[in-house]
């Protein structure tokens, strides 16, 4: 891999970095706010549809910030290797992963290879 298209890689993963950051922390400060919300709704209105529908849009805000967690750990690790020079090489065999892959997805830790065997377990 080049220079260049490796420049353009640490870029992207810092500005994918910091909009994880970004989205990670408003996705904290909704969910505090439906925490308080639903609470003080039981002071005075027990309304089992509004809780109900309270307590599924909470679970779905948990979900994205698991998710966006997840993302922003991998897109972390990524930047460790590239610091540590072992960017681009999988972690479970050790080849060389595709420029193509590393280009659509640089938080990538597998080949294509190991990618599908993991999926296919
Ligand atoms: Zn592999």
């Amino acid at each position: 891999m080049d220079e260049v298209t490796l420049l353009g890689i640490t870029s992207a993963l810092l500005a994918e970095r910091d909009r994880l950051a970004h989205e990670i922390a408003d996705l904290e400060r909704d969910s505090a706010q439906a925490q308080s919300e639903t609470s003080g709704e039981n002071n005075y209105r027990d309304h089992m549809g509004d809780q109900g529908t309270a307590t599924f849009g909470k679970e779905l805000d948990m979900t994205l910030e698991g998710n966006a967690r997840e993302l922003y750990e991998g897109v972390l690790s990524a930047l460790a290797r590239l610091e540590a020079g072992s960017f681009g090489t999988c972690v479970r065999c050790g080849k060389q992963i595709a420029e193509g892959r590393l280009l659509a997805m640089p938080a990538a830790e597998l080949c294509i290879e190991c990618k599908e065997w993991e999926e296919s377990r």
